[in-house]
């Protein structure tokens, strides 16, 4: 490789990760060019799931990153390292069936196990998809995955198709969204060809739908899914489905296909808790490549709580602010980044004040909050402390630690948690806060 074509990669590279949040991820950096010839630069990826990702998602940027770059009107191919032939092995399928049915979506590089963060509220969902990924037909036959929007159910069922995959790369896996299901069926039954959609849908060793719900109210697709399901259900094939409610709640669904998706597991996916939000925004940055101070990764984790997708959402909203500006990423410019009014303005709240006010409250000295007794008439306002500390100033939490003794972030983010807990559950600390806050940013 020459030194001109490695520096020309770098440069695509820079340009990518500061102009291009949205996917870049942290493996581009192992990426490699072969090299630049008649106008085709070659780079080499290690899987086929990164090679669609690159083709399907970010193609077009990356040639624009290394027209601009070269200065040349270039193209990019991406050539799997261990087959620089190119030859993807597909299966093939008898002449007459169009290659287009039953087409299964890629999938994504990001949507693995390891990326996977196991919470209580998708434990068990996770550990039945690893269960499956391990022995096809075997472990829970059918299962039945379901949660609302945006909690995950989409990478675990790519999970699960990848870990199959890596098992046995000539596995027929037919994953796709119900609605292309619905699709072809309809296709096929205007085209007269039912033979061939029959053929090609019963013939997988996997069949995944995503977002069965979908089948509500579609009776003809309902019938035809239901002879798909018991002709791979009977020849020993796994079978595993999602939706965003469980099968008894999907509306308008036959009772033998309720029946049916029940026989074997159904799981629920919850919303993830505080402490898993964090995890996720944690490892969703080390995806990207992205270095996130802990009291940025805690404030994302506290600004989305509903949906894992909007999590991932706001981290790229920070990180493109960073890149647009000096590419440092600080509390105060996630606060921007997410839409919230920069706090000193209204309060211009002081650590020394927050301590006047709660030494004042309660019977405990500064020497109290800042040594290191931890029984609770001094734990307790120290954690308030912290808590208003995190609420009404800019402070890192790093510095709040620092006023309260040197302690570390974790032990801050801890007392926010129990103040947080306590306040929607006890109406006497609800109230001390209540007039503490209203004390403080009287003007
Ligand atoms: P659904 O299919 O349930 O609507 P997705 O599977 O599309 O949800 O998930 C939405 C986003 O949230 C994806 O980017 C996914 O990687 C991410 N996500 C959800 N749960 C987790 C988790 N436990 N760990 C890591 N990422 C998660
Ligand atoms: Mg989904």
């Amino acid at each position: 490789m020459t030194d001109v074509l490695t520096d020309i990669w770098d440069r695509i590279l820079s340009h990518l990760k500061r102009n291009h949040s949205e996917f870049w991820r942290g493996w581009f950096q192992d990426l490699g060019p072969v090299n630049l010839e008649n106008g085709v630069l070659r780079i080499t990826v290690p899987d086929h799931s990164r090679q669609q990702y690159l083709k399907q998602m970010c193609n077009s940027s990356i040639v624009a990153a290394a027209q601009q770059e070269t200065g040349y009107l270039v193209s990019v191919e991406y050539v799997l390292s261990n087959e620089p032939e190119l030859i993807v092995p597909l299966r093939p399928l008898p002449k007459k069936i169009s290659n287009t049915m039953g087409e299964s979506l890629f999938f994504s590089p990001d949507y693995t196990f390891e990326n996977f963060v196991v919470g209580p509220s998708n434990r068990l969902s996770h550990a039945t998809c690893v269960a499956v990924s391990e022995a096809l037909g075997k472990a829970y036959n059918p299962l039945f995955v379901h949660g609302s929007v945006g909690l995950g159910k989409t990478h675990l069922m790519q999970a699960t198709c990848q870990t199959a995959l890596k098992r046995d790369a000539n596995l027929n896996i037919k994953y796709m969204s119900c609605e292309t299901f619905v699709n072809d069926f309809m296709r096929a039954v205007e085209e007269g060809n039912l033979y061939d959609f029959r053929y090609t849908y019963r013939h997988s060793d996997m069949l995944v739908i995503d977002d069965i719900q979908f089948l509500s109210e579609r009776e003809r697709s309902q019938e035809e899914f239901f002879h798909t399901f018991n002709t791979l259900y009977q020849a020993g094939k796994q079978i595993i489905l999602s939706a965003d409610c469980p099968p008894s709640e999907i509306p308008h669904l036959e009772d033998r296909l309720v029946s049916r998706f029940s026989q074997g597991l159904v799981t629920r996916i919850d919303k993830p808790c505080y402490e898993t939000r964090m995890a996720i925004v944690r490892k969703k940055a080390l995806m990207r490549g992205i270095d996130l101070p802990e009291d940025v990764i805690s404030f994302i984790a506290r600004k989305v709580e509903n949906n894992t997708r909007e999590l991932e959402g706001a981290l790229t909203k920070v990180y493109g602010m960073a890149m647009l500006d000096s590419g440092d990423i600080t509390l105060e410019l996630a606060r921007q980044a997410l839409g919230e009014e920069p706090r000193t303005p209204l309060y211009q709240v002081t650590v020394s004040q927050i301590i006047d006010a709660v030494t004042g409250q309660f019977n405990v000295r500064l020497s109290d909050l800042q040594g290191k007794r931890r029984n609770r008439s001094i734990a307790f306002p120290r954690q308030m402390c912290m808590f208003l500390a995190r609420d009404l100033t800019n402070h890192s939490l790093e510095e709040i630690g620092g006023h309260f003794g040197g302690r570390d972030h974790t032990t801050v983010m801890h007392a926010c948690r129990t103040i947080d807990k306590l306040r929607q559950n006890d109406d006497k600390t609800k109230m001390i806060l209540e007039n503490l806050v209203a004390t403080l940013t009287r003007r």
